[in-house]
């Protein structure tokens, strides 16, 4: 047997899956609904017979009991493992199988299902519910207990919930939307078949945090734990979704403006920086601030105010509404003048010819930088630049990193948020390079039509992306078959900046008292 296996418990289950397969667009491939009926002892039964016949991927589908109450009747659950309280099974593949359910319309949650022998009694949900299983059932421990070495995932649509149990009239309801939820899962099963594959990743080395952005998030956690909660943040502290919410959970609030800032509280000015204007707010409405502003975006602002105070016209070279961009003009914003592209050349009108000078956002691709600075040298031949490359270390070696994956890849994810500019750059970097690439949050924002015939996947992470999202991305394809990594390691970085005064009189004050 190759293809899909996909393995129903009851008759109603194996029909709505049918029914939903036949009814998806295009083509859902090699795909056998098996009927394998209801309890642990015929799952046992049936999971020995498909083991046997070695199907290529299995899925195991079909209704469940929902253990908490935020789950509601035709919600998919999708199992992060599988226990019958002896054996577990992971199933790793999950966040994709979850966010590709989710882009088909269903409501889905991931988590632990486990597999009991009878049906719930009074008082059993709560027990269940205290190991962490967010869903019950009677058939996924033993259907998956053969699995080893074949991918393998397990949904189940919730048919009840502990405030509606299975012995109740709602049942009827609760499984009726169920089944329609299982029906319109099932195309995204054989989704998930087709991107199942033995795989080899690339990883793109270095990747994730840089200095500044290591250096920000502690300056955050610091003036939480110096100051107690809440801390306010002017700005996302680095263009990440989940370094945001982790420190949200820790006390932060995030505003955009200093008014939204209650007089009296503490404030962090973000890595990107801030312009001399909100400087001088703060300082007028009395607020303490710390400024977590990256020490080589510092520069960029220095070299601004040196170049306007020496009567150049500034252009800098960066992407319009990013704040550091911003930030930056708002040094000198009478001398200064945004470029974004070639075109933008054109329009510079500087008093005296001979006096212009260019900068750039930090985060800029080198290549497509490169090409404006000639525009702007063409132009006016005797333009002058900054004392050292303004686009830091850490975008540079990002860069080329992912250049060198992208030309042994079929495929580039770039873990990164919508709004990091220099994520963004790496996904430009790498289609330069030929080869198709995305940005994505974490595992569940990856499609699986990208995955399927990609064979050799290259992962790059931006510098304000957690570490910890890549090995999430790895993990999730390692439940799509056999992976392969490899480290494509381009540079090694050292670099460290220090914490503000602020920060460190504080800590070294705490520490003599101890
Ligand atoms: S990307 Fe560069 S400029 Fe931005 S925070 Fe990191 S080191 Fe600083």
């Amino acid at each position: 047997m190759s293809g899909l296996t996909v393995c129903a418990p009851l008759r109603v289950e194996a029909r709505a899956l049918r029914r939903g397969m036949r009814a998806a667009e295009g083509d859902v491939g090699q795909v056998e609904v098996i009927r394998t009926g209801y309890g642990p002892v015929r799952a046992a039964a049936a999971a020995a017979s498909i083991g046997a016949a070695a199907p290529g991927q299995l899925a195991v589908a079909g209704v469940g009991g929902a253990l908490t109450d935020d789950l509601q009747v035709g919600d998919i659950v999708v199992a992060s493992q599988v226990t019958d309280g002896s054996t577990t099974v992971e199933c790793t593949s999950a966040p994709l199988l979850a966010g590709e359910l989710r882009r088909a319309g269903l409501r889905v949650r991931t988590g632990p299902i486990a597999t009991v022998d009878h049906l719930l009694r009074r008082g059993e949900h709560e027990k269940l519910a205290a190991t962490g299983a967010i869903a019950v059932d009677m058939e996924s421990a033993p259907l998956l207990a053969g699995s080893a070495g074949t991918p393998a995932v397990v949904i189940r649509a919730v048919s009840d919930t502990p405030g509606h149990p299975v012995l109740s009239p709602s049942i009827v309801s609760g499984g009726i939307a169920a089944l329609r939820s299982l029906r319109k899962a099932a195309p995204v099963l054989a989704r998930w078949a087709a991107a199942t594959s033995q795989r080899q990743v690339l990883l793109a080395s270095p990747r994730s945090f840089c200095a500044g952005v290591e250096r920000a998030i502690e300056i955050v956690e610091l003036a939480l734990e110096q100051y107690g909660a809440p801390v306010y943040v002017r700005k996302q502290i680095v263009h990440n979704a989940t370094v945001v919410a982790d420190l949200e959970r820790a006390g932060a609030i995030f505003v955009d403006e200093l008014s939204e800032v209650p007089d009296g509280a503490n404030v962090v000015f973000s890595a990107h920086g801030v312009s001399p204007e909100v400087r001088t707010e703060a300082e007028r409405r009395g607020l303490a601030t710390v400024d977590a502003t990256c020490p080589l975006v510092a520069k960029v602002h220095a070299e601004a105010r040196r170049f306007a105070s020496d009567g150049y016209l500034v252009a800098l070279i960066g992407h319009a509404g990013h704040e550091e961009v911003e930030g930056t003009l708002g040094e000198a914003p009478a001398s200064m003048a945004l470029v974004e592209s070639v075109a933008d050349v054109g329009n510079l009108r500087p008093a005296d010819p001979g006096k212009v000078a260019y900068l750039m956002q930090t985060t800029l691709a080198a290549d497509e930088a490169a090409g404006i600075v000639s525009a702007i040298t063409d132009r006016f031949p005797s333009a002058t630049g900054p004392g050292s490359d303004d686009i830091c270390y850490a975008t540079t070696n990002r860069q080329r990193a992912v250049r060198a994956i992208a030309a042994q890849s079929d495929l580039v994810l770039v873990a990164g948020s919508a709004n990091s500019s220099n994520s963004q750059r790496l996904v430009e970097t790498a289609e330069r390079a030929g080869t198709k690439a995305y940005l994505v949050d974490g595992a569940e924002d990856i499609q699986l039509g990208w995955l399927a015939g990609a064979e050799a996947i290259g992962i790059a992470a931006g510098a304000s992306a957690p570490p910890a999202i890549v090995g999430q991305i790895v993990s999730a394809l390692s439940g799509l078959g056999e992976v392969r990594t490899k480290d494509v390691v381009v540079a090694t970085e050292s670099v460290q900046f220090g914490l503000p005064k602020e920060l460190r009189q504080r800590s070294a004050g705490s520490a003599n008292e101890n």
